[in-house]
């Protein structure tokens, strides 16, 4: 079954909801950078919810996420349009633990519990919007949710899982953001709290299988929910010789000239999809200023 993200309203519309199944999206992540099953967890979790965070904007804009732990992972990075591109790496893809002492992949472990996240709206017209909270737990979920409530002031629920196989392929993915939409009474949120802590983890919603407007119905029940648009997803690198050249010629004609010398050419490798560039001598060559 193809990755798709669906939209939705609940409780009269004063709650908005997303859920997205990812799984191939993080298989196809991991299959690049060959990312262990604790790595592959936590580039998972953060690709999953960037996702809907890129399905919140419209046109052309564009959301950039980084996760900056103090763990081995290094760093997490991920980004994602309005049609359901995504894409992310990790710095150190063969860090792997045993699972944590609740049966799980040790994901705090792997981040760090200090450090923070970083989010990047990139609006068009030169328009940005950026936001930095610091990181509770390592867990990726619980920490976006803060990132909602303290930058963004929007009381937002966030819950993203990936269960990997023994042979650390991709079993299942995704996850889930519902908030409270800006003006609405405490109640509200009371409600949307106690929703939220009666539902199982998302973690065994996905490995019971369900798809998303499966959670979303088991989180607001189907009278309460209004499903709105249901967009494919997948993962897709923007990458390309002349963006990796571009990143070549900001290195400078000293640089050029070394490769030159010293490599008779240059290979670029991108950061997110893996896909290697050469650059010929002649071809360096042309890039100096
Ligand atoms: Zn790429």
């Amino acid at each position: 079954m193809k990755d798709y993200l669906i939209k939705a309203t609940a409780n009269n519309g004063k709650i908005r909801a997303y859920a997205v199944q990812s799984t191939n999206t993080i298989e196809e992540a991991r299959r690049r950078q060959d990312t262990f099953a604790t790595a592959s967890a936590a580039l998972g979790r953060t690709i999953t919810i960037t996702a809907m965070m890129g399905a919140m904007l419209k046109g052309d804009d564009s959301i950039t996420t980084k996760v900056m732990g103090n763990g081995p992972l290094g760093a997490i990075v991920a980004d994602a349009d309005a049609d359901g591109h995504v894409r992310g790496y990790v710095t150190n893809p063969h860090v792997d633990f045993d699972l944590n002492d609740k049966g799980k992949l040790d994901v705090a472990r792997a981040v760090g519990t200090e450090g923070n996240i970083s989010v990047i709206k990139d609006l068009g017209l030169k328009d940005f919007f950026t936001g930095e909270t610091p990181i509770v737990s390592g867990e990726i979920s619980e920490d976006f949710t803060y990132y909602y409530a303290t930058s963004e002031q929007l009381p937002s629920a966030v819950g993203a899982g990936v269960l990997v196989n023994p042979d650390h392929t991709i079993l299942a993915a995704g996850g889930f953001i519902v908030q409270v939409m800006p003006g609405a009474e405490e109640e509200v949120i009371n409600e949307l709290e106690d929703q939220i802590q009666a539902i199982p983890s998302i973690s065994s919603l996905i490995r019971e299988g369900k798809s998303p407007e499966e959670i979303l119905t088991q989180l607001f029940g189907e009278e309460c929910l209004t499903i709105h648009e249901k967009m494919p997803i997948e993962f897709r690198c923007k990458c390309s010789k002349d963006r990796l050249a571009q990143a070549i010629i900001g290195l400078g004609n000293d640089e050029i000239q070394a490769m030159i010398e010293e490599d008779q050419g240059a290979e670029a490798t991108c950061h997110f999809c893996n896909e290697k560039y050469h650059f010929t001598e002649e071809e360096l060559e042309d890039l100096k200023q």
